[in-house]
């Protein structure tokens, strides 16, 4: 474009220069503060983002105890309806899994040591452990079972992490669409209450092991009938809060 010596650039090329070059720079300050933003700052509690850290299927982090209170006292929240509307119960996020850096303390890559930051490398999760990696680790390792724990994950499955493209938030919002059609949430929990009266079951299940178990352990008759004692007044008291989770369930699903 002229300049080289040779000739001399008219008023119009310069202008389109240096207005191009000021609009770039500034979109890369504008986007670089607002990248700053979302990898620090939960956006419900605008306070600095902590582990332990979820994030919905849009692929946003949040401080997890500031997510409890919105479900719990959406009351508390001025804007949050505003910003996570679409977040009514636990089935609507994971926890999320980052490697902390012993010495820094900073969250990265545990395969590829990249540090996940605003201005970055691309991070993606797995829904189904929660464990968070670079996307060259994904990309260098091809497998269908999570780097971190060997669980088994479906590629379709993967999450970016505050996407940056337009391809990638897409993908976010297609995969939600998906899950929604399958009958599924977010975190792969069927969307029903059905599956959650099956858990019940499962649950108390596991509690009358737990309690033959002590049983066995226990000699003494009389150490025993005191114990069956408690552990029925226990019972009496877990059967109790299941049923307040029960009610809170209602409560966060209406
Ligand atoms: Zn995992």
């Amino acid at each position: 474009m002229g300049n080289d010596g040779g000739s001399i650039p008219t008023r119009r090329e310069l202008v389109k220069s240096s207005k191009s070059e000021r609009t770039s720079s500034e979109l890369f300050e504008q986007n670089l503060l607002n990248a700053t933003f979302i990898w620090s700052t939960c956006p419900l509690s605008k306070r600095q983002l902590e582990l332990p850290v979820v994030s919905d299927y849009l692929g946003h982090l949040y401080n997890k105890d500031a997510i409890l209170e919105w479900l719990i006292s959406p009351e508390n929240f001025g804007d949050g309806e505003a910003i996570v509307p679409h977040i009514k119960s636990l089935k609507d996020i994971v926890e999320l899994k980052i490697t902390k850096d012993e010495n820094s303390g900073k969250w990265i890559c545990s395969i590829t040591g990249k540090e996940l930051k605003a201005g970055g490398s691309k991070f993606q999760y797995l829904p189904e452990c929660g464990h968070v990696f670079a996307e060259s680790a994904f990309r260098e390792i091809d497998t269908d079972n999570c780097l971190e724990c060997g669980s088994t994950y479906s590629k379709d499955n993967i999450v970016t992490i505050n996407p940056t493209t337009k391809t990638d938030a897409d993908a976010n919002k297609a995969r939600y669409e998906r899950l929604i059609n399958e009958g599924l949430t977010h975190s792969l929990k069927s969307a029903s209450s059905k599956k959650k009266r099956k858990n019940g079951e499962d649950l108390n299940d596991k509690k009358t092991k737990k309690k033959s178990k002590a049983g066995e352990l226990i000699h003494n008759e009389e150490t025993l009938r005191m114990t069956k004692k408690v552990l029925d007044s226990v019972q009496q008291d877990m059967n109790r809060r299941k049923r307040s989770e029960a009610v809170q369930d209602l409560y966060l699903k209406a």
